[in-house]
């Protein structure tokens, strides 16, 4: 062992140890092991360098700890936490998730429903804890169209069923536009709308796709557009409802298609209480769909498989 290595050994100990007085290690460790990031590993546990993840643990605990402060309301409706039914117990009670009464989703504590906030989190953060789709993988856009076959993320299947190409697909929350060289080719065209500017600033550089920062600015050049696709974003979002119809007023999209980790069975699969915690404020729900569906006088069909949701939303009331 160098001494770089023996000085990180350490550290990391005593770090260790401190989080698990205040309670923290088991999640933390199941990061580590998880992270791309990790650099040495003793006997089956992994350490990552500190800075990489911290920031971000950081970051979540102040959000869920002032999301408690403000009595654990929900994060997109505002309904009173209290009076929300506690569908599984986190982090002796601290963490738990609730399932709103009012608009349907299953959330977390959480303070920061949107803002500054938030946008610092997704450009700085979010990355660095390395979960969101490594950006060095592909480098053309025909590299990235192979990659993401491979990978199951060409929606161009998806989307087809809704609306055939040529139609216009707005990509919601496309990151640095890795789902978008997939549909052009298939003879769609799209454009991606993105929070983060450093992803947002690194696909319009690199790549050279049309990615917005807001719905308002894509409005100026896509007055309106066929489908609204969005695959594991709306989880993240904790204001979801005034977003979808924030991007439904400014685009009026004929179609939504919204993928998201399927929580239909959350409170009685334990293998499935991950999926709301850190990086998902929200499990997007079946009954928040049909709540949406009406909301927009739209008309909803929703189906689960190999744990993720499928929203489609088509134009008309169902009869
Ligand atoms: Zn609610």
């Amino acid at each position: 062992m160098s001494l770089t290595e023996r000085v990180v050994f350490r550290a990391s100990i005593a770090v260790r140890s401190t989080l698990r007085r205040l309670g923290l290690t088991p999640t933390l460790v199941k990061i580590m092991n998880r992270s791309p990031d990790r650099k040495f590993n003793r006997g089956g546990w992994s350490i990552v360098p500190m800075q990489s993840l911290l920031p971000a643990r950081i970051f979540y605990a102040f959000d869920a700890a002032l999301g408690v402060a403000t009595g654990g309301n929900c994060p997109n409706c505002g309904k009173k936490g209290n009076s929300n039914e506690v569908v599984r117990r986190k982090a002796a009670g601290l963490t738990s998730v609730r399932k709103c009464g009012a608009c349907g989703v299953l959330y977390r504590p959480v303070g920061f429903r949107g803002g500054r906030a938030l946008q610092a989190y997704y450009s700085f953060l979010f990355t660095r804890a390395g979960v969101a789709t490594a950006r060095d993988l592909a480098r053309t856009p025909d590299e990235l169209v192979k990659r993401m076959a491979g990978e199951g993320k060409d929606r161009s299947g998806l989307v087809a069923k809704v609306s055939p190409p040529p139609a216009s697909i707005c990509v919601f929350g496309c990151s640095w536009g890795y789902e978008m060289p997939p549909l052009t080719q298939a003879g769609y065209v799209a454009f991606g709308v993105e929070l983060s500017s450093t992803r947002r600033e690194f696909g319009q550089k690199q790549l050279g796709l049309p990615i917005y920062a807001s719905f308002a600015e894509a409005k100026r050049v896509h007055p309106s557009v066929d489908v609204l696709l969005s695959s594991h974003v709306l989880e993240h979002i904790p204001a979801l409802s005034a977003t979808i119809r924030e991007a439904h007023q400014a685009l009026a999209p004929r179609f939504h298609v919204h993928l998201t980790p399927s929580v239909e069975r959350f409170s009685e699969d334990p293998t499935l209480s991950s999926v709301i915690g850190r990086e998902h404020p929200l499990g997007v729900t079946r009954v928040f769909w049909e709540k949406m569906a009406r909301d927009l006088e739209m008309t909803l069909e929703f189906s689960e498989q190999q744990g993720e949701a499928l929203a489609v939303l088509r134009p008309g009331r169902l009869a």
